[in-house]
């Protein structure tokens, strides 16, 4: 549950001053410590220098002023890591305002530190608890913030980690053992202390210590294995809808080169082709995981999709209407819990819900604001062409079998002909996955969408759902779904049942009569059995033991074989923060959500599940 609180210096009470004077001591000695402690200390710039990512973590993110730093001298040196992560937690999070307010007093001398303030607040998260991955610098800085108690929220961490900034008698014995639990092999630390403090923990945590002029280094003495990209960064792509385009593109920004594949003579023509689609998070009463997982993909996706020239989408907010009287009252009390921030979701009585879609709705719900409606092709266009000539594609060829020979995969044709060769090859295939991964018991559900021209839909002003969906007019035309529908000759019958499903959500609005032709469209969605999605490398079946259910992260894998989908009806919240995890996996670099979350995705879940070995090898 959210255990972050908003903060602390009182910029909008009246007749007080923030003690700008103070904060501007605390920016100076963090800056310079900055430079001559926590940079010094671990040996940078020279330690990030040729590396194709470093990763650095501090426990109290502030102002930013470390981070700022860092960035600064990170994009200052011609020889710098390719890309750079820094992991920073923070249990008080500044409101967007107030870090506003404090760049504007606090950096008006400092016009590069401002300018990268600037960029950094353009992107400021929510505060909302839990991982938030920000993109800089055009995707080269990559800021992991862990909103929450640093204590809690690190140990759900999954990453290898180069550099760890310490403040001064920060030695509690519970982080110190996040950062032995972190640390890649050359990683090191630094702090602000003589030594008198410092040494013995750092020592006891697994770091050869020595505090020399004022500070405290120390350098990892633990070797373990860590994980490391194929030398050939060069991957297979199976299909090209949300889930192909999405991680294309991650990987193409890392320096990949993409081979995708895919059976359609153009992009979004499976599921992702519909008109328009609903962008929304979950929620729950006990904030489940599909809950978790939705908030930290739609939080995440809207930042990234904000930044992909040519995406048609309307931002519009989602208004999710209560089912009956007990979701209207479970609702209204978990708003009242203010656990969330208004500008993620407020509880709505029917007047203002009704208010804010513009037509009188049939009952209470919750507001998204930040909630969208997306056409999804255009989202797969605007993924593909920011992943440019390192993704190269191939459309109307289809893939009838995986083989893996001298380590590498090759995607073949029915009559045997090489589609691809890669070390790395990642099913994106929807349900047709199922064909190389059995296991992952994926299925398919056939699903019809109403298109309504402009003139005709109700005109409404946010996006209504209650079981189903209904979308204001994207490009002159709005979606009603979706009904199940398995064939061409359902489609009439699906199309009166979409026409039923308005009166649920607007009791007074109605559709012109008599034409009840198809105008829609009927594709499939890729379901999993619990409803999650799936990311990640798939498991070895043969090799899968019992002893291996309750370790999933121990459990051998189909090296270089990995999966993006089971997407079901939520593929635009999904891919986004998915693909990002998956490219995030393949590369070695820090992952962007917690280990739960991780977890719950992987695609190895199901054989802990539902016995083991049963799984299909490729040739
Ligand atoms: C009616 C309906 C309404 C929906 N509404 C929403 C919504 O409002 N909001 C939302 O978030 N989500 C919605 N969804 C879900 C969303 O559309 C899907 O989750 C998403 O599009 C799945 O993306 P994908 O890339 O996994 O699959 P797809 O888009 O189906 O892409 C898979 C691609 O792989 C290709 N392929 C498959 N097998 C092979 C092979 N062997 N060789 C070569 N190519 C192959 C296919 O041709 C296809 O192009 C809806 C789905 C449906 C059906």
């Amino acid at each position: 549950m959210p255990d972050i609180a908003v903060p602390t210096v009182p910029f909008d009470c009246p007749g007080t001053t923030p003690p700008w004077a103070a904060m501007a001591m605390a920016r100076d000695q963090a800056i310079r410590q900055t430079r001559d402690i926590w940079l010094s200390g671990n040996d940078l710039p020279a330690r990030w220098q040729g590396k194709a990512h470093f990763s650095i973590c501090e426990t109290g993110f502030g102002a930013g002023w470390r981070f700022l730093t860092t960035w600064a001298a990170w994009r200052n040196d011609p020889d710098s890591s390719k890309r750079l992560h820094f992991i920073s937690c923070e249990a008080q999070p500044y409101s967007s305002t107030d870090l506003a307010a404090i760049h504007a007093q606090l950096l008006r001398q400092d016009t590069e530190l401002a300018a990268l303030a600037a960029e950094l607040l353009a992107q400021w998260p929510l505060p909302v608890s839990g991982f938030h991955r920000l993109e800089l610098d055009r995707g080269r800085v990559i800021l992991t913030l862990l909103l929450g108690e640093p204590r809690v929220w690190l140990q759900k961490l999954l990453g290898r980690l180069n550099a760890f900034f310490l403040d001064s008698g920060a030695f509690e014995q519970g982080l110190l053992k996040q950062f032995t639990r972190l640390a890649a092999n050359d990683a090191t630390l630094a702090s602000p202390d003589d030594g008198t403090i410092g040494l013995e923990s750092i020592s006891a945590a697994g770091f050869i210590g020595e505090a020399r002029q004022g500070r405290l280094i120390g350098r990892f003495r633990g070797r373990r294995e860590q994980a490391t990209a194929p030398s050939e960064r060069h991957a297979i792509v199976l299909g090209a809808g949300l889930a192909g385009s999405a991680v294309a593109e991650r990987l193409a920004r890392r320096g990949w080169r993409i081979t995708l594949l895919e059976r359609h003579a153009s992009p979004a023509q499976g599921a992702s082709g519909n008109h328009a689609g609903v962008y929304r998070p979950v929620i729950s009463s006990d904030d489940n995981l599909q809950a978790r997982l939705a908030r930290a993909c739609f939080l995440y996706g809207q930042r990234r999709m904000a930044s992909l020239p040519g995406l048609l989408w309307r931002r519009c907010g989602t208004l999710q209407l209560a089912r009956d009287e007990a979701e209207a009252a479970r609702f209204e009390l978990g708003a009242r819990q203010a656990i969330f921030p208004p500008a993620y979701l407020e509880f709505v009585d029917r007047d203002r819900a009704s208010r804010l879609a513009g037509q009188t709705v049939a009952t209470s719900g919750i507001f998204f604001p930040q909630g969208a409606v997306i056409h999804p092709p255009s989202l797969v266009d605007a993924q593909l062409s920011a992943g440019g000539s390192a993704v190269y594609s191939h459309f109307g060829v289809e893939v009838d079998r995986l083989a893996h020979t001298d380590g590498a995969w090759q995607a073949l044709a029915s009559d045997g002909s090489v589609l691809g060769q890669a070390p790395v090859l990642i099913l994106a295939n929807a349900a047709d996955a199922a064909r190389f991964a059995p296991e992952l018991g994926l299925s398919s559900e056939s699903r019809y969408v109403s298109y309504l021209p402009q003139h005709t839909a109700p005109a409404i002003a946010t996006v209504i759902c209650r079981g189903a969906y209904l979308t204001p007019a994207l490009a002159g035309l709005a979606c009603l779904g979706s009904s199940a529908c398995s064939s061409e000759a359902e489609e009439t019958t699906a199309q009166t049942a979409n026409r039923g499903l308005l009166g649920q959500m607007l009791p007074d609005s109605t559709l012109p009569t008599g034409d009840c032709a198809p105008a829609g469209r009927r594709c499939s969605r890729p379901n999993t059995i619990d409803r999650m999605p799936l990311a990640g490398p798939l498991a070895d079946t043969r090799q899968f033991q019992p002893k291996h259910a309750g370790s999933l992260h121990l459990a051998p894998r189909r090296n270089g074989l990995y999966i993006l989908g089971g997407f079901g009806a939520r593929g635009l919240v999904w891919s986004g923060l998915m693909a990002e995890l998956l490219a995030s996996q393949i590369e070695g670099e820090p992952l962007p959500v917690e280990r739960e979350l991780v977890l719950a995705v992987d695609p190895a879940r199901f054989l802990s599940r539902h016995g083991l070995g049963q799984g299909h090898e490729p040739e």
